[in-house]
């Protein structure tokens, strides 16, 4: 499981430095969507050389190589994923929550819609805010916290 991320760094032809395969492992070890400076706490539990500097160019290099995605969950920071399936973002406006979520009807209006405008839709990036009413289930894939 460690050797996800850096397995795919290397598939991806990056070079790679101990540094880089310590923010590697911490991206792996990270289930939510962590921030640069969370990143680099958990970086440095690794490997205590590690830069902040060090980490914003890498999650630059990671995420032009397509291994890690940008998620904004409104608060003014970047956070990051490792790239995986298509899936949306639901933002708990109240509890800063991220539901995880899919939708093939998002995705087919979404076609329809790059279609119209004589495009094919390649990939999308969504991000939901919403505020909880009642109890019903969000039936979301997972909710992580960040
Ligand atoms: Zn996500």
């Amino acid at each position: 499981m460690d050797e996800m991320m850096l397995q795919k760094c290397i598939d991806a032809g990056l070079r790679m430095t101990s540094q880089r395969e310590a923010i590697a492992q911490a991206l792996d070890q990270s289930y939510d969507h962590p921030d640069a400076e969370l990143l680099y706490e958990r970086t440095n539990k690794i490997d205590s050389t590690i830069s902040l500097a060090t980490i914003y160019r890498t999650l630059g290099v990671f995420e032009r190589a397509g291994l890690v995605q940008k998620v904004d969950v409104g608060d003014g920071k970047s956070h990051y994923e490792t790239a995986r399936d298509q899936h949306e973002h639901l933002v708990d406006t109240e509890n800063g929550q991220i539901h995880e979520f899919k939708s093939e009807e998002l995705t087919a209006l979404l076609s329809q819609i790059a279609d119209k405008m004589g495009f094919e839709l390649t990939s999308h990036k969504l991000e939901v805010y919403g505020k909880k009413h009642g109890d019903v289930s969000c039936r979301c894939i997972q909710i992580k916290v960040y």
